[in-house]
């Protein structure tokens, strides 16, 4: 009874509460139980289980006086790079060793505003910078597809715990934060949804900042209806973040129910890779085909500054993160290593404190905003930014959404490409370009390899625009099913 709880998900364990067939202290006993049993897959890096116990006779309570929020009671868990008040948060890096927020992130605050109850920090990779949770102080995270006795598999990054801990069926939903591409790619690598809202529909206040121009926090969820659901509850303006995006938040729940004929769908030429593995391209196929009979218009569209998206993003992204990381200095958060001097301080802590793909990003950000480089890079990616955007801007002209392979292989093994950056860079091929733009993505499951593994197809909409992009999305997911790994027992 109790695994069962935990496999619901967000709208089925709302509609369960409501009805009386459950407790929140039963569902978030059911969350504990199925993460314990889950700990192998090392997805949760702090326990906040007496918490979420003692939420949860709290939320019982709020039901039996009539007072239930629309999210009373529904388990969620957050990735380590929100700030939870009174809960360590250290973005899986060592150089936040002992930092317990006393504020918490506007997006966290939404939710538990709304009733739900937090249940797990998940893991991630070192400040969210890597496509494969293996950067985490933490250690890595164990994708549940992986072969019960063969080698581990990685989960996708940097939202790895959170997207491992949906798919395993241990919680109902996780928050994420893609910059480049960190809630769809590990969407796709464990078979479950990740959805990216439009630059601006969430506030970024109290996340730990990564690239500040790129960063969005966004659900991950076992259906499109439950992204949808999350969503509708951390949206909306926020005073406290500059970039947030003073607009109504739509009846994104509601919206679902529309349908899509005539609903006109763009495929991009460029993204044809000819090194894409036949899996994917022929998934990319059958999406073609699915939208098709839901009676869809298909259309080729073209996206020309494609190539140039990845060298660009990997500018942006490293000059951000070692303006954003300065901060860390030992002397006001986190780790400090001594020295006789404040100069020898700052040096040991962040040389103590930051990982091997920090360091990297910090010195190519360093390198790319220096005199005499900045034009031949940082603002040459900058340009390049708004050539790519202007390819999306263009072609929403003809179309309401794009439809796009996630990933261009599904989850590989462990240590696979840790000795090299570039293979690793290259999982964002797919998932950059809308994160230059700003504009909404979601990774939805849609079959699997021939390896048995999931591979996710996305999807592209117009900024602002998550209801034609959720309403697409229920397309795919109708037509493909979805999908739970074979080691959750059906
Ligand atoms: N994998 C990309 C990177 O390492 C994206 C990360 C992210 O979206 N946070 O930068």
């Amino acid at each position: 009874m109790s695994s069962d709880l935990a496999r619901l998900g967000v709208a089925e364990a709302a509609d369960g509460l409501a009805a009386g067939d459950c407790s929140a202290v039963e569902l978030v006993e059911a969350c504990i139980a199925a993460q314990e049993a889950a700990r192998d897959l090392n997805v949760v890096v702090a326990d906040t289980a007496e918490r979420a116990r003692a939420a949860a006779v709290h939320a019982d309570q709020r039901r039996r006086r009539n007072e239930a929020r629309p999210l009373e009671g529904i388990p969620v868990a957050v990735k380590d790079i929100f700030c939870t008040e009174g809960v360590a948060t250290t973005a899986c890096s060592r150089i936040l060793d002992g930092f317990v927020p006393e504020y918490e992130s506007t997006v966290s605050a939404r939710l538990w505003e709304a009733g739900a109850i937090l249940v797990g920090k998940t893991n991630m990779d070192e400040f969210a910078m890597g496509s494969s949770n293996e950067t985490s102080r933490c250690g890595p995270v164990r994708n549940p597809w992986s072969p019960v006795d063969g080698p581990s598999l990685v989960p996708g990054g940097s939202s790895g715990g959170s997207a491992a801990v949906v798919a395993a069926s241990a919680v109902p939903a996780a928050l994420g934060t893609d910059t480049g591409g960190s809630i769809r790619q590990p969407a796709s690598f464990c078979g479950v949804v990740g959805l990216k809202p439009t630059y601006g529909r969430c506030s970024r206040w109290g996340i730990i900042a990564f690239a500040s121009s790129l960063d969005q926090a966004g659900p991950l969820t076992r259906s499109v209806a439950d992204a949808a659901l999350i969503l509708e509850h951390i949206a909306g303006f926020d005073p406290r973040d500059s970039t947030s995006a003073d607009l109504a938040v739509p009846d994104l729940h509601a919206a679902l129910q529309g349908n899509v004929k005539g609903l006109r769908v763009g495929v991009p030429s460029e993204y044809r890779l000819d090194s894409l593995p036949s899996s994917i391209s022929d998934l990319w196929e059958q999406g073609i085909v699915w939208f098709r009979d839901a009676g869809a218009e298909l259309r080729e569209v073209s996206l020309p500054h494609t190539r140039y998206a990845l060298p660009a993003y990997y500018i942006v992204a490293p000059a951000e993160a070692s303006a954003n990381l300065a901060r860390y200095d030992g002397v006001r958060f986190g780790a400090r290593s001594m020295g006789t001097d404040p100069d020898e301080l700052y040096t040991r802590t962040r040389r103590d404190g930051f990982g091997e793909e920090v360091r990297r990003r910090i010195m190519i950000g360093g390198y790319v905003l220096s005199e005499g480089y900045y034009d031949a890079y940082y603002l040459r990616a900058q340009q390049v930014r708004t050539r790519i955007a202007e390819d999306f801007r263009q072609a929403f002209q003809d179309v309401d959404v794009l439809l796009t392979p996630t990933t261009p292989s599904s989850a590989f093994p462990e240590g696979d490409k840790t000795d090299d950056p570039l293979a690793m860079y290259v999982n964002d091929i797919f998932t950059v370009p809308a994160s230059l733009a700003g504009l909404p993505a979601i990774s939805v499951p849609a079959g699997l390899d021939e390896a048995g593994l999931p591979l996710g197809l996305q999807l592209v909409g117009r900024a602002f625009d998550e209801v034609t992009l959720l309403q697409a999305a229920t397309i795919l997911e109708d037509a493909a099913g979805t999908f739970r790994p074979p080691t959750v027992a059906a």
